[in-house]
């Protein structure tokens, strides 16, 4: 199992381009919690190493030490956690005070994911972060110092906000600042967004070449730097893989605990009710909060095509046949010989990745590939 992913809704505002399931009201905070404790003791089975444990949000560095422990506690009487298991948290620089730092380190936490999505105020205004350029200037210092080796940021592009010069030197700090992982995504324009609000108006304008040209200068920096790019928007040097998040584009079942999580067990998806009121209810109580699916052979197939591409490790065509059968693989084969972005596919000891030039439009190159 790739491992337990635990959703904590809650952020202290919205930022303009997010479309998670987050509350920024703090109300129901305890008994949501006491909820996925009720959740992980009724759903996690209690035979499993478990590898990767992984608090993601909203923003689950809102949650007291005292209320990740006991979340940690609740799994911790289910399963064992293998011994060197990966617990992150994801966070935002304004919650990481050196105290807070000092007691989630205590807890087992390893590996903080801190949203810092950019060292200059006037994109963080813009996004409406909650933080500001100084606190994500110190926050990874501090988390270095309280012992967190194993540090990853957030880095968002394409903002209208965002010159190239101050691309390049968010880069570049990031990069200088002693992490061993960048994840970086472009900006996007989600439904029921602000963000989508404001540009319908006309009021902002993101711009998708703005966004190639500073994929472009990121690809540039972080070969420069050492770092290598193992899916379209992760980065690492001294292979510090995402362990969660590898095993998760490999096709590793994992459970998903929390309003809005998901859950895969390499038949069916399961995905939680996005509503904090009515998961608490369903999980106190006996109504349904939750969904599920049992995907179909062409759905699994899609899903390896859209992940692998996304990697490093791209996919092997010769295991198509066993995972999916014969109908897809000739499928695979003859839409492979007519892909349309042929040139910007590398075939190499039997597997098939995205050129550096097609990696800005790997979803596209991964779709055109999908069986319908
Ligand atoms: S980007 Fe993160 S902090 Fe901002 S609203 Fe979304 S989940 Fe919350």
């Amino acid at each position: 199992m790739a491992g337990i992913y635990i959703h904590i809704p809650f952020c202290k505002q919205a930022c303009t381009y997010c479309n998670f399931h987050f509350s920024t009201s703090l109300a129901q905070k305890d008994v949501l919690l006491n909820a996925i404790e009720i959740e992980i003791a009724d759903r996690v089975t209690s035979d499993e190493v478990i590898d990767s444990v992984y608090f993601g949000g909203g923003t689950p560095s809102l949650c007291s030490a005292k209320e990740l422990k006991n979340l940690l506690s609740a799994l911790e009487n289910k399963v064992t956690f293998s011994e060197d298991v990966e617990i992150t948290l994801e966070c935002n620089p304004d919650d990481l005070s050196t105290t807070y730092l000092a007691e989630i380190f205590e807890l087992g936490i390893n590996r903080l994911s801190i949203g810092i999505q950019s060292f200059h105020d006037t994109d963080l205004k813009f996004m409406n972060r909650a933080h500001n350029s100084t606190e994500a200037k110190t926050c990874i210092q501090n988390a270095l110092t309280a012992g967190f080796e194993n540090l990853t940021i957030d880095l968002i592009y394409g903002s209208p906000t965002t010159s190239n010069e101050m691309w390049a030197e968010n880069i570049k700090r990031a990069l200088d600042s002693g992490i061993h992982h960048l994840s970086s995504y472009a900006l996007t324009v989600e439904e029921k967004t602000k963000l989508n609000h404001d540009v319908k108006k006309g009021k902002v304008f993101v711009n998708e070449e703005t966004a190639a040209a500073q994929f472009d200068i990121l690809l540039d920096q972080i070969n420069h730097y050492g770092f290598e790019q193992y899916e379209i928007s992760n980065f690492c040097k001294e292979e510090k893989y995402a362990k969660h998040n590898t095993a998760y584009w490999q096709g590793s079942s994992y459970v998903g605990l929390g309003p809005a999580a998901h859950s895969y067990d390499g038949e069916k998806r399961r995905w939680n009710i996005a509503n904090n009121a009515l998961y608490i209810k369903g999980v106190l109580g006996t109504s349904l909060y939750w969904e599920e699916e049992i995907l179909s052979n062409t759905d699994r197939y899609n899903e390896y095509i859209m992940t692998g591409l996304r990697t490093k490790w791209g996919i092997n065509p010769s295991e198509i046949p066993s995972l999916f059968g014969h109908e897809i693989d000739i499928y695979f084969q003859k839409t492979l010989a007519e892909h349309p972005y042929k040139d910007k596919l590398l075939i190499k000891d039997g597997n098939i990745t995205i050129t550096e030039e097609g990696r800005f439009f790997a979803d596209a190159i991964a779709a055109s590939l999908f069986k319908v």
